[in-house]
């Protein structure tokens, strides 16, 4: 709990709705929280001004009866995610004076809901990286260990999270850039369905897997902020309740490389959803060893297309940093002469292959339960080869082929850092996969 009084985003609403604390207050508290903890450089811009001005007409408005599902409540954004008037830099050098004339459509719904944006916050340029360093604007420090990295690429808004300085943050996940900072940095972030938010106004490089996710201290405050940014009002509250659920675990997620801190909060997570009236079945998804290939021939092939069209408004690549012109390589690579036919289109079957293991896999059980990373979150600096970064991916890169919904909820710990569990659920079930969230978290 902050000063503010709120254990979480829904109760801090309630608690500006019902007059109990203003909406200028709650602003003025994360400010000061956000000053008090500037070291862990968790945004690029705090939108200190536009805050207060939201936070002075919304309390106007509850005056005069007007009331949204976030009313008041600070949400912190990842800063490729386009807002009006606030510059939107994506990290990078080349975006540095970029200043969007109008608001992605998540920030107009977040807006449309009473949410106050309060700042923009880091991440890994253009969103290549896992571990929030490949950023112009300098390394995330973890919240629970400043000489840790937050993980990426959305760090900021998982760290903003973490250190109480937001209820709610958004990011995106296109190979697992919600999930991972998630367990990192301890909170739960979800990635929705594939198209479940639009996202116009996000400067995404991958277009066939990108999402908009979400960041929070709890599983119903998850609920609530994709309910508000995919326009599917939720009527139904999460019980928490498992009992009759089948829960599969694919062999294949057992033989992967993880410490054995993973393991054991992996088996302590199947004992607890046991204990709680699931059953656990085994499945198998056979190609899961081929996904994060298959992610970064993929993911780096559309983000080369992408480029071309942002170079042609922004033509000064030299400002770019070194992850980026390493993805745009290896993209403009896999796309050229033989590679095409050897690399693009033999990622793209084991895509589907993948796509339709998890959908089998997902017919004998309600959910999957799966590790997030293979370690808690590394020290900074300790990535010297990218690719170990990328390594860090390869529970994550298969469900993001698949576009299936997942989330990562804090459970267990290794040295004093928090891991994360990760249940993948069936084409638009987040409200079950957060359900068995909020099972696994219940203490
Ligand atoms: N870490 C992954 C990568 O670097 C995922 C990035 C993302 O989801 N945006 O590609």
């Amino acid at each position: 709990m902050n000063n503010n009084g709120f254990t979480s985003a829904a109760e801090l609403a309630e608690n500006i709705h019902n007059g109990k604390i203003s909406s200028v207050a709650a602003v003025t508290e994360c400010l000061n929280t956000i000053r008090e903890s500037a070291h862990l450089n968790n945004f690029i811009t705090v939108c200190e001004s536009e805050a207060m001005i939201a936070a002075e007409r919304i309390d106007a408005d509850i005056k005069s009866g007007k009331c949204g599902t976030l009313t008041g409540v600070p949400v912190a954004v990842k800063d490729n995610i386009c807002t009006k008037g606030i510059k939107t830099t994506c990290a990078s050098k080349l975006f540095s004076d970029y200043v969007p004339d109008s608001d992605a459509s998540v920030i107009s719904r977040l807006k449309k809901a009473g949410a106050i944006i309060i700042g923009k916050a880091n991440m890994d340029e253009f969103a290549f990286g896992s571990s929030n360093e490949y950023s112009a604007y300098g390394v995330v420090h973890n919240a629970r260990d400043n000489t840790k990295v937050a993980g990426g690429s959305s760090g900021g808004s998982a760290n903003a999270v973490a250190a109480r300085q937001v209820p709610l943050a958004i990011g995106t996940d296109t190979g697992g850039s919600v999930r991972q900072p998630a367990a990192f940095c301890g909170v739960v972030g979800l990635k929705p369905t594939y198209g479940a938010i639009d996202r116009s106004g996000v400067v995404g490089l991958c277009p066939s897997m990108e999402q908009v996710g979400t960041f929070s201290n709890d599983c119903d405050d998850a609920l609530l902020l994709f309910s508000v940014l995919s326009g599917r009002e939720n009527a139904c509250r999460l019980d928490g309740n498992v009992c009759g659920k089948t829960i599969g675990v694919a062999k294949e997620f057992l033989q992967a490389e993880m410490s054995e801190s993973v393991k054991n909060a992996f088996t302590s997570a199947t004992e607890k959803l046991k204990e709680n009236g699931a059953s656990i079945v085994e499945v198998s998804v056979p190609s899961f060893f081929a996904g994060l290939a298959a992610y970064h021939v993929l993911s780096s092939a559309e983000a080369v297309d992408s480029f071309r069209k942002i170079i042609k408004s922004y033509p000064h690549t030299e400002l770019l940093g070194e992850e980026v012109k390493r993805r745009m390589l290896t993209g403009a690579i896999v796309l050229s002469g033989d590679n095409y036919e050897n690399l693009y289109i033999k990622a793209a079957k084991v895509r589907t292959v993948i796509k339709a293991e998890y959908d089998n896999a997902l017919m004998r059980c309600d959910a999957l339960l799966c590790p997030v990373t293979a370690t808690a979150a590394l020290p900074i600096g300790g990535i010297t080869d990218p690719h170990q970064s990328h390594m860090c991916d390869s529970f994550l890169a298969p469900v993001s082929l698949a576009g299936l919904p997942a989330v990562s909820v804090p459970f267990g710990s290794e040295h004093g850092l928090p891991l994360g569990v990760q249940i993948i659920g069936r084409r638009n079930a987040e409200y079950d996969i957060l359900n068995i969230g909020k099972a696994l978290t219940a203490s």
